[in-house]
């Protein structure tokens, strides 16, 4: 799997901290800071609010006038008492004005929140972590012999610590929570997985055996969890320590001891510079909103290219070749973002897939764009970075024809400006699957999509040399 580093952080004293509360929108996600009066937790209201649309607020006396988007509230300077669009409710702690800064008790926010918002809001009160119309980063662990994955819905950017034998990953934007309950873990590796909540963060603690290391891969949707590479270095870094003579019998190190950040460590910066795993990116053209052509009555492209990709993953799988889905599931995932995420995850090739109800058997694309388009050492902008790998993509469409022909599969070779071939920095062609003949329902017959995907899967590994020699 294609991985970059995290930068590793040593893990910091605990401090008196400032208490914070986390609000976790559709598209924004923001922290506000949580203060004590008379023994209750306080929030700014109009900051609350600010993220989420046009707020103003006024002081008339002894009242607090907020008006957010077309809504009007109103509270009272010590009253236990709030009006929203004429509604009232009452507040667990008197209303605070501090000049024409309005608190309110934290604990009314989710009610003020949902009152304001035409969306559900669901608090964790002991973590103080607020999430407004289901936003939530759902996570699933996959612990293998080579190490810990944990799979993430959405890319996450958590900070990493490190202390021996322990790693942490704290989620402050990412509204990550834990779906179900984390497997115990038998390993060698990873002793346990725990989540938790703590002051509008979330925090992912792995408790290993050895020194691990963490990586992002699938363009930071998975984190995985690997024995730290020179091992030797880190036991030279403990021993080093003065409390610690070098002949010492095996003692547990002292929690305190910090282990050196990983990043600048000489093995892991040179594997930044070697050539990245070969692995194929399998975009399933459409998804969620956008259903592609519709193919018969019944029948809508985004579910005929996502049945193909996973039967085309599984046949590279047999031929021992890693792939990674810009989508394994019915859901909306902008073009562009489809070539960002094989650019980050540097694949070796890209294969787009779509579907058609006309013609027979496959079409196969390239960019079209001049491979003279690229200057040497010069930066190229981002919708022409194909340009350095269109001869290798044309190498590509070119055995994947040679494959379908050997297959007996009708097939055709064009270049095309189809989006997003021309984002991306890796040999890259899209295929058509056309139906096996006059009915259409056989473009989604699962003999017929083996058929092709078991030909593309030849074609990668007899191209497999080609596309390296370019990389
Ligand atoms: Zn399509």
């Amino acid at each position: 799997m294609v991985a970059v580093l995290l930068f590793v952080l040593p893990a910091s004293a605990p401090s008196a901290e400032q208490k914070q509360l986390s609000i976790y929108g559709p598209r924004v996600s923001y922290s506000l800071p949580v203060s004590e009066r008379n023994g209750q937790d306080y929030v700014a209201l109009l900051e609350a609010l600010e993220p989420l649309g046009s707020v103003s607020a006024s002081v008339e006396g002894q009242k607090w006038k907020l008006r957010f988007k077309k809504l009007e509230a109103e509270f009272r300077r010590n009253s236990p008492v709030g009006k929203i669009a004429g509604q009232k409710f009452g507040l667990p702690a008197p209303f605070l004005l501090e000049g024409d800064r309005g608190l309110v008790p934290l604990r009314v926010l989710p009610t003020i929140l949902g009152l304001m918002l035409p969306t559900r809001t669901d608090y964790h009160e002991a973590g103080r972590r607020l999430f407004l119309g289901g936003a939530g980063t759902r996570f699933t662990t996959d612990l293998r012999e080579a190490g810990l994955s944990l799979n993430f819905s959405a890319p996450v950017n958590p900070q990493i610590s490190t202390e021996p034998g322990k790693l942490k990953m704290t989620f402050t934007r990412d509204p990550v929570v834990s779906n179900a309950s984390i497997p115990r873990l038998e390993n060698p590796l990873v002793s346990s997985v725990t989540f938790s909540e703590n002051n509008g963060r979330a925090e992912l603690v792995v408790l290993g055996r050895t020194p691990l290391l963490a990586k992002f891969a699938a363009a930071g949707k998975t984190i995985e969890i690997v024995p730290a590479p020179g091992e030797a270095r880190q036991s030279t870094a403990l021993t080093t320590a003065p409390s610690t003579p070098a002949s010492a019998a095996p003692t547990p190190a002292p929690a305190t001891v910090e282990v050196p950040p990983i990043v600048p460590a000489p093995p892991t910066v040179q594997s930044l510079t070697v050539k990245p795993p070969f692995v194929v990116m399998l975009d399933a053209g459409h998804g969620g909103d956008d259903r592609g052509a519709l193919l018969s009555e019944t029948l809508e492209e985004k579910a005929v290219t996502l049945a193909f990709a996973r039967r085309l993953r599984s046949e590279l799988q047999n031929r021992g070749i890693g792939s990674v889905m810009s989508r394994d599931a019915d859901v909306t995932v902008p073009v562009e973002q489809r070539a960002a995420m094989a650019d980050a995850a540097r694949v070796a090739i890209f294969v787009s897939v779509h579907a058609a109800s006309q013609g027979r058997g496959v079409r196969v694309y390239t960019a079209m764009i001049n491979s003279l388009t690229s200057k040497p050492g010069g930066f190229l902008p981002w919708d022409t970075v194909q340009a350095d790998y269109v001869l290798s993509s044309r190498a590509l469409a070119d055995v994947v024809k040679a494959e379908l022909g050997k297959h007996e599969i009708p097939n055709s070779e064009l270049a095309a400006p189809l989006k997003p071939l021309n984002n991306v920095a890796a040999a890259a062609i899209a295929i058509e699957v056309a139906p096996s003949g006059e009915d259409v329902a056989s473009v989604n017959a699962g003999v017929y999509q083996q058929r092709i995907a078991a030909a593309l899967a030849e074609a990668i590994v007899v191209g497999r040399s080609r596309v390296e020699a370019q990389r």
